[in-house]
């Protein structure tokens, strides 16, 4: 199964096209970031690799069920959500295949570098179609989240691949070009595969704007690096000139972004404004009489409840990356994140022989479908075996450490956790 994490993306990448088209500092502020792919991304690259090899080694994908995909710092277990996620988009393709004769290629790699872009730019098209003798291309994406709905009908993403896969082909001759989201996930009016189909001369025409896009990013870029180092006004003087919200869903820039920032406050009451910049350390007295407000500031009030969750997710997001680099930040610190209880043989077989040597009991008492979990062990053996059971931890169970949570030291009774170069050092000593 290919490995899609490892996949190196371009500077302009098809998958934010539409974000750098409408915020021309988006990639210069991304550069500022350390990314880190989030749990809903990786979930969605795991399903993309199931898929992938659905279609190269022809079977079904409830055949990966089970198997454990691991991408970056995510370990999934395909479960049958993410199965038939796959193979809906599986079956689509292989549908489209069988209308007519036609060539495809699978998860093919783009660049645009033929149009002499300002920036290293493309991606990776899921499934591109050829039809020969209706000389149509086409071009499908799988869409693996279920909170965001994705668009077919102009979007910069497909339109990116289209015309990636146009100069990847030069040899194909292509009058309509058709674009295809499936979603299977998320619930949408027109179903969970949607499709635009356009004229390849309006591809062209839209190539040309998005030129015109990527000369305006490349010029924020480049009046990026002239900024005065540790200037905060010559940077917010920079980011009231670049920066554009309307696309910053998937932008990471989110928590270090003026403008960003600017419109999550904007769209709350004066007393919570109050909250996040000034120093008061008492919290205001939010009002909850949602029966005073008009079916039109509940729906405002809503719009900004969105962006401002965002906003303070990616606040405390980014908070939590710099504790974790060793950044003091005064009155938090971070905590280890305990998994639920664990065993500590993963082998089922050596686990089920060990349980019945070291708690002399049968099968009856360790499976139900499969060995019981811990906590239903436990339960089954009983409270009088409890203080027993309670003593095999780091022997037979344990408490997984899964990584760490940044909680304020006022509020939290856990140990503290080392950051990571602090662990890297204690290794080092050791
Ligand atoms: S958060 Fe929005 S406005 Fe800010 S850099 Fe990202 S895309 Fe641009």
């Amino acid at each position: 199964m290919d490995n899609h994490s490892a996949r190196r993306h371009a500077t302009w990448a098809a998958s934010a096209t539409a974000r750098n088209i409408v915020c021309a500092g988006a990639i210069a502020m991304n550069e500022l970031i350390d990314a880190q792919e989030n749990e809903a991304a990786a979930w969605g690259t795991a399903c993309h690799q199931i898929a992938e090899a659905c279609i190269r080694e022809e079977y079904n994908a409830g055949a990966s069920l089970n198997v454990a995909i691991k991408v970056g710092k995510f370990e999934f277990i395909v479960d049958e959500d993410m199965a038939f996620c796959a193979q809906d988009y599986v079956d689509y393709c292989a549908d489209e295949v069988k209308k007519e004769p036609c060539k495809f290629w699978i998860e093919e790699n783009f660049s645009l570098k033929a149009l002499e872009p300002p920036y290293d730019a493309g991606g990776t098209g899921d499934f591109i179609l050829y039809r020969p003798a209706s000389w149509h291309l086409k071009v499908i994406d799988l869409k693996g989240g279920r909170g965001v709905v994705v668009e077919a009908t102009g979007n910069p993403q497909m339109r990116t691949y289209a015309i990636g896969a146009l100069l990847a082909h030069p040899e194909l001759d292509v009058e309509t070009v058709e674009v295809a989201i499936v979603q299977p996930r998320a619930p949408h009016k027109d179903g969970r595969i949607r499709t635009e189909t356009f004229h390849v001369a309006d591809l062209l025409e839209w190539t040309s704007d998005l030129l015109v896009h990527m000369r305006r990013s490349r010029a924020a870029y480049d009046a990026f690096q002239t900024l005065p180092p540790n200037s905060r006004l010559a940077f917010e003087a920079w980011s009231e000139a670049w920066l554009t919200t309307g696309q910053c869903t998937f932008c990471d820039a989110k928590s270090i972004c003026v403008k960003y920032k600017r419109e999550a406050l904007a769209t709350i009451p004066a007393k919570a404004k109050e909250w996040f910049e000034g120093t008061a350390e008492e919290l205001p007295d939010v009002s909850n009489a949602p029966m005073l407000m008009s079916p039109e500031e509940l729906a405002h009030a809503l719009n900004g409840l969105d962006m401002l969750s965002d906003y303070i997710k990616a606040l405390r997001e980014r908070a939590h990356r710099e504790a974790e680099r060793g950044v003091q930040i005064p009155g938090w610190e971070l905590a280890e994140k305990v998994g639920n209880r664990a065993y500590l043989e993963k082998d089922q077989a050596k686990l089920a022989k060990e349980l019945k040597l070291v708690l002399n009991i049968g099968d009856e008492e360790i499976y139900e479908r499969s060995i019981r979990s811990v906590a239903q062990l436990e339960k089954v053996l009983g409270s009088k075996r409890k203080a027993e059971f309670a003593k095999l931890e780091k022997k037979i169970w344990e408490r997984p450490i899964k990584g760490t949570d940044l909680v304020r030291v006022s509020k939290t009774g856990r140990a503290p956790a080392a950051s990571k170069p602090a662990k890297f050092f204690e290794a080092m000593e050791n």
